[in-house]
């Protein structure tokens, strides 16, 4: 393959500056990742939503804390619920929208420091295309 990018890790490295769990824009929660987190914080899922959550529209969002973080967001440990973190921030970077618009990888790379600009359209659209595979095939539950 004629490429320097081969797979994820040539392409994106979290640094842990937080960033992307700062601001209003909705880390939405699927079903799923309700009963996950749920179960993880021992929880049950209305007073879940009641309490952790605001509604965009029909779908529930974590709740910002007054910082403007997550509400589960944690400054020295980072993600307090990390072995159960929603689907939108598993998979971040590696998303579906970028397999037909890999073009916005490098906006997403403007505020995601961990994410390496100027990859050619083509190398995006493969990885992510194989990254998405393998969590289909990994975890097809939380897909
Ligand atoms: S903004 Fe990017 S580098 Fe920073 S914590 Fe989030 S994923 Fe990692
Ligand atoms: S759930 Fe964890 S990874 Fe996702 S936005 Fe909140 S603190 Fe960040």
């Amino acid at each position: 393959m004629d490429t320097e990018y081969k797979t994820t890790d040539d392409l994106f490295t979290c640094q842990l500056c937080g960033q992307c769990c700062k601001g209003f824009g909705g880390t939405y929660v699927t079903g799923r990742d309700i009963v996950d987190i749920c179960a993880y914080i021992t929880a049950d899922p209305d007073t879940f939503v009641r309490s952790y959550c605001d509604m965009a529209g029909s779908r529930p969002v974590l709740t910002q804390g007054p910082d403007g973080h997550c509400v589960f967001f944690d400054a020295r440990k980072q993600c307090t619920i990390h072995p159960v973190k929603p689907r939108m921030c598993r998979a971040w970077p590696f998303i579906e929208t970028l397999v037909a618009n890999p073009e916005n990888w490098d906006a997403m790379a403007s505020a995601c420091p961990g994410m390496k600009p100027l990859v050619p359209p083509r190398d995006i659209m493969r990885i992510v295309s194989e990254e998405i595979e393998k969590r289909r095939v990994s975890c097809p539950a939380k897909l």
